[in-house]
């Protein structure tokens, strides 16, 4: 690690960042899991395609295939069989003669064309006393389909019409997907679609989550005097449980050296990176700053940020860290700005991209120049069809509803004042992390 630990006055929101991006060991062991359980997964080794899909031509409609040579010297052709999905025609069909389809049948040899059943007349064979059926009628149709020998096309077809080509989806070892990039659903049935069972994936991060405060009580127990109910590690589990991780809840520790101790010591043991929050700040039970100073390399930083200015980071004898502020908001924004693609670079894996868009304030924003905002807004569109954005309200860093009511940030620069409506600012919509 370079020397990032002791930055004097406030660090500039984006060289933060960077401190933190240059200054992580990547974690690059791997495993193999089977496609079902591999979605959010992080690709260690690039994917190649085994096969062609679809692995044949194959009809895109039910109907009828044949050469479009045979249509161009024949007016009605002789049907001789069957290519169904699974159940594929064999032989070859010869000039004069086409093969009833169905959706996913392969095309067979001989045919280049199909045509929907909708736009073909059926007859039978006059020597079986039937004559010539006209058009086909939805009752009988079934009954009409098994029976017909000939067909009559309604209309002129295009030569390779309604089908599906060998590999117009993926062809044989083309690359899907390179290493460092994160599973989707959608890319879970494209790796069952060419056939592969197991995936190698980078083995998840460990992440032992810390929150520190004699007042914190949780959830369904009684509040003392005094005390708040902790949200902290709930969110953070929510959030952070989205991802490739493996998290190991500490639980909160009260604040006694001791404790805090014997706590940061086991979590270094046990996980890759500790994120803990609270107790970064100088008041006098801040208890964290003593104890990691004296266990490793922690830079105790001002960030210029708000919400977000107290900061640590750095790594004890095992592990990264990474000391969040004991408020609430400030915790949420610090994880997901500067923890979040932290992780993402450790785990060798492409941010997925944050949109960034303009948008038209609606309200009047207070910003005083020092740091970088991050405010909570609504956007949407307005009448005119324009992205416009408005404040939740009160920003500050211990109100939660800040960012439960929002779907952006308001990204405001360190050195801008306040913005009157109607003004251009740069919103950043949030993603499936925080909504
Ligand atoms: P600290 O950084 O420990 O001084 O905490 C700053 C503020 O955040 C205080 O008002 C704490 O009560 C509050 N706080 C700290 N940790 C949590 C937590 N896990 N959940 C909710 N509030 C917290
Ligand atoms: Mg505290």
């Amino acid at each position: 690690m370079t020397d990032c630990f002791s930055q004097p006055g406030l660090l500039p929101f984006e060289r933060a960042k960077a401190l933190i991006i240059e200054n992580l060991p990547s974690i690059s062991q791997q495993e193999e899991v089977s496609i079902a359980l591999a979605v959010g997964r992080i690709v260690a080794q690039q994917v190649h395609s085994p096969v062609n899909v679809p692995p044949h031509d194959n009809s895109a409609m039910d109907g009828y295939a044949f050469a479009q040579a045979s249509v161009e010297q024949h007016h009605t052709l002789t049907l001789a069989g069957t290519a169904f999905a699974g159940a594929p025609y064999q032989g070859k069909v010869e000039l004069g003669q086409a093969v009833r389809i169905m959706t996913g049948g392969k095309v067979p040899a001989g045919c280049d064309t199909v045509e929907m059943q909708e736009n073909v007349e059926l007859s039978r064979d006059e020597k079986s006393g039937v004559e010539q059926s006209g058009s086909v009628q939805p009752p009988q149709e079934q009954s009409l389909q098994k029976q017909a020998s000939h067909i009559t096309l309604k209309q002129s077809t295009r030569q390779g019409q309604h089908i599906r080509r060998c590999g117009e989806d993926i062809a044989v070892n083309q690359v899907l997907f390179a290493q460092g990039h994160q599973l989707t659903s959608a890319d879970i049935g494209t790796l069952a679609s060419i056939g592969v069972a197991k995936i190698a994936v980078f083995k998840p991060l460990t992440i032992a989550l810390i929150a520190t405060g004699d007042e914190l009580k949780q959830p369904g127990e009684p509040l003392g005097d005094g005390d708040i109910f902790e949200s902290n590690r709930y969110f953070l589990n929510a959030m952070l449980g989205k991802l490739p991780v493996k998290l190991i809840d500490f639980g909160v520790i009260p604040d006694d050296k001791e404790k805090l101790r014997a706590a940061f010591n086991e979590a270094d043991l046990t996980a890759d990176i500790i994120i803990s929050s609270g107790g970064v700040s100088v008041g006098e039970a801040d208890y964290t700053k003593e104890i990691l100073q004296e266990l490793g390399q922690i830079g105790f930083w001002k960030i210029a940020m708000k919400p977000g200015k107290p900061f640590a980071f750095g790594k004890l004898a095992n592990s990264t860290f990474f000391g969040l502020p004991g408020n609430p908001v400030s915790a949420l924004v610090t994880c997901y700005q500067l923890v979040v693609p932290a992780l993402y670079k450790m785990m060798q894996a492409d941010l997925p991209s944050r949109v960034q868009l303009p948008a038209k304030v609606a309200t009047t924003l207070k910003k005083s120049p020092g740091r970088m905002d991050f405010q909570r807004g609504i956007w949407r569109l307005n009448d005119n069809g324009e992205v416009e954005v408005e404040s939740t309200g009160a920003q500050g860093s211990g109100i939660l509803t800040s960012i439960a009511k929002a779907n952006c940030f308001i990204l405001l620069a360190q050195d801008q004042g306040r913005v009157e409506q109607g003004e251009t600012v740069t919103i950043e919509l949030f993603d499936h992390l925080i909504s």
